[in-house]
C-alpha cells in the first residue's frame, strides 16, 4: 500500500510505520510490524539476500539501540533510529553496489521514508498533545463542578445568611436561606441598596463598621436589626470581611449573619427571672422583718381594744393587719427555700383534705364541691403540704370569682401517657383571653383585696414536681384549670 513504482523501483514508505512503532511502542510492537515489509520483499522474490540482510540488521540494531534510548522522549527517539536506518542503508547500498547504479533513486527512497516518519511523528505528537488538553480540561471541569457543587451545598443549606455587596452596598448575592429567615425571593433583593432594609437606627452603625472595614481591611463584628418581609425586626448577628479583586482593590464585602431573636429574648426571660428570684428573696426578707413589729402591734390593737372598748376603730385597724399578715406569709412561703419531703401520696385523699379545709367557705358562699375520681386509686411522688397550698390557692380563686354560687366540678384521672391529671371547673367570671397568659405573674391580680401570689406560688410548686399547669376561659361561663402531675412508679 506504501509503494510507488518508478524506474523499475519501487520506493515506498514500508519503513515508516516499522521506525514509528519501535519509537513509540518499543521492540516487540517494532518487530512484528517490520516483519511485514520483510514478508512483502520475500513475496516479490528477486534478488532479495542483501534485502534480508540489511532487514535483520536494521532489527538487531533497533532492538539493541533500544535499551540505551528507552528514557527519551518518542521524538528524539524517531530521530536516532531514522538516523541509524539512513546510515545502514547507505552502508548496505554501498556495499552491494547497489547505490551507485542509480543514486537519485536511492535518495529519493530515503527523503520519502524520512518525509514520512517526520510526518507520522508530527500527527502522533499533536493528537497525543490534544488528547492530554483534552484530558486536563475535563478534568479541571469537573474540579470546578465538584467545588462549585460544594459551595452552593454549604450556601443553599446552611440557615446563616450570606451576602455579598459591593462597595455601593448594593446586594449582588444572597444565600437562599433569606427566604427561609427573612422571607424575601432572591430576585426580590439582588441590586437593591442593603441600607433600606436595615432599622434606621442601625444604619449608622453599620456604615461606620464597613468603612472601618474598609481602612483596616481586616473583618469587623456588629449585631443589626433587619427587617423582615411581614414587617418585624429581626435581629441578626453579623461578621463581614473585605473581597479583594486581582488588582488586589477592593470589590466585594461578605456579611454572614444569623438569627439571634430567639436568644436575644431568653436572654432578657433569663434576665426577667434573675430580677424576679431576687425580688423574692427581697420580699420574703422584707415580709419576715415586717412580720415581728407586726405581731407586737397586733397584740397591743387587741389590749387597746379591750380597755377602750372601741369596736369600729380597732376591728377596722385588725381586719387590715389580717390583710397584711396574708400577704406577707404568702411572700415568706414564696422566697424561703423549703425543705421538700417527698412521699408517695393517693392524690383522691389529698383532695379530699383541701375540700374539707374550704368546705365552710363553701357552704356560705352557696358552693358545691363535686368530686369525680377513677376506681383505681391514684398515687404521685409529693410534697404533701405544697400541694395541698396549690388546690387550696385554685380552689379559693374559684370560689371567689363565683360571686351567686354555684358548683365546682373536681375531676382525677389518669393520662395515657402516665400522669395524673386534675381538672378544676368552676361556673365563675371566667378569664379574658388575652389575660391568660398573665396568669402566674407575680402581683398579677383583679381582684380589689388580691395580692397576685396564689398562681404564682401554684406555678412554683408544679414546675417542682415536673407537671404543668394550663388555663382555659370563657368570660361569664367558667375557668378550666387542669394540672398534670407525673403518676408514682
Ligand atoms: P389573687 O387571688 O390574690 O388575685 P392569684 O394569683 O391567685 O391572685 O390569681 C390571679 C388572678 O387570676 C386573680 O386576680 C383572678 O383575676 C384570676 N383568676 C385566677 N383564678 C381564677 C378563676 N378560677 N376564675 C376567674 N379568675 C381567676
Ligand atoms: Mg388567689
Amino acid at each position: 500500500m506504501f509503494s510507488i513504482q518508478q524506474l523499475g523501483y519501487s520506493l515506498n514508505l514500508k519503513f515508516a510505520p516499522v521506525i514509528i512503532v519501535f519509537a513509540y511502542l518499543g521492540p516487540v510492537a517494532g518487530l512484528i510490524t517490520g516483519s511485514i515489509p520483510l514478508l512483502a520483499r520475500l513475496y516479490i522474490g528477486g534478488n532479495w539476500y542483501p534485502d534480508v540482510l540489511g532487514w535483520t540488521f536494521v532489527m538487531i540494531c533497533f532492538t539493541v539501540m533500544h535499551l540505551y534510548i528507552s528514557r527519551i522522549t518518542p521524538i528524539k527517539r524517531v530521530l536516532i533510529l531514522s538516523g541509524i536506518y539512513v546510515s545502514i542503508y547507505i552502508i548496505f547500498g554501498s556495499i552491494f553496489h547497489k547505490i551507485k547504479d542509480n543514486p537519485s533513486v536511492h535518495f529519493e527512497y530515503l527523503l520519502f521514508v524520512v518525509l514520512g516518519v517526520i510526518i507520522a511523528t508530527f500527527l502522533i505528537e499533536s493528537y497525543v498533545k490534544l488528547y492530554r488538553l483534552n484530558n486536563k480540561l475535563s478534568y479541571m471541569y469537573k474540579k470546578v463542578e465538584e467545588s462549585e457543587t460544594n459551595y452552593r451545598l454549604i450556601a443553599e443549606n446552611t440557615l446563616d445568611l450570606i451576602l455579598v455587596i459591593d462597595k455601593e452596598n448594593s446586594i449582588r448575592y444572597l444565600s437562599p436561606s433569606h427566604q427561609f429567615v427573612l422571607g424575601y425571593e432572591e430576585s426580590e433583593l439582588v441590586g437593591i441598596g442593603l441600607s433600606t432594609l436595615i432599622h434606621l437606627d442601625d444604619v449608622c452603625m453599620i456604615k461606620n463598621t464597613l468603612n472601618e472595614m474598609l481602612e483596616n481591611k481586616k473583618s469587623q463584628s456588629f449585631e443589626f436589626r433587619f427587617q423582615h418581609k411581614n414587617g418585624d425586626w429581626i435581629e441578626l448577628e453579623s461578621r463581614c470581611m473585605p473581597v479583594k479583586g486581582e488588582d488586589q482593590s477592593m470589590k466585594h464585602i461578605v456579611i454572614i449573619s444569623r438569627d439571634i431573636t430567639e436568644r436575644k429574648k431568653s436572654e432578657e426571660i433569663l434576665l426577667q427571672s434573675e430580677k424576679l428570684a431576687i425580688v423574692g428573696e427581697l420580699a420574703a426578707g422584707v415580709a419576715h422583718e415586717i412580720r415581728n413589729p407586726l405581731t407586737t402591734i397586733k397584740g397591743f390593737v387587741q389590749l387597746y381594744k379591750k380597755e377602750h372598748n372601741s369596736d369600729e376603730y380597732s376591728d377596722l385597724i385588725l381586719g387590715e393587719m389580717e390583710r397584711i399578715e396574708m400577704i406577707t406569709s404568702e411572700l415568706l412561703s414564696l422566697g424561703k427555700p423549703q425543705a421538700i419531703h417527698l412521699k408517695r401520696m393517693n392524690i383522691r385523699e389529698l383532695i379530699e383534705n383541701t375540700l374539707d379545709l374550704l368546705s365552710p367557705q363553701g357552704i356560705m358562699n352557696d358552693i358545691q364541691f363535686i368530686l369525680s375520681v377513677e376506681e383505681s386509686p391514684i398515687f404521685i411522688t409529693c410534697e404533701k403540704n405544697q400541694l395541698k397550698q396549690v388546690f387550696l390557692n385554685v380552689i379559693k380563686n374559684a370560689i371567689e370569682a363565683m360571686n351567686n354560687g354555684g358548683k365546682i366540678h373536681i375531676n382525677l384521672r389518669k393520662s395515657a401517657d402516665g400522669k395524673c391529671i386534675i381538672t378544676f371547673q368552676d361556673q365563675g367570671c371566667g378569664i379574658p383571653e388575652e389575660l391568660l397568659p398573665r396568669l402566674g405573674e407575680p402581683f398579677y391580680t383583679l381582684k380589689e383585696k388580691g395580692t397576685g401570689l396564689g398562681l404564682m406560688i401554684c406555678h412554683k410548686i408544679i414546675k417542682q414536681h415536673k407537671g404543668s399547669i394550663t388555663y382555659q376561659s370563657i368570660v361569664n361561663e367558667g375557668t378550666l384549670i387542669e394540672i398534670s402531675i407525673p403518676l408514682a412508679i
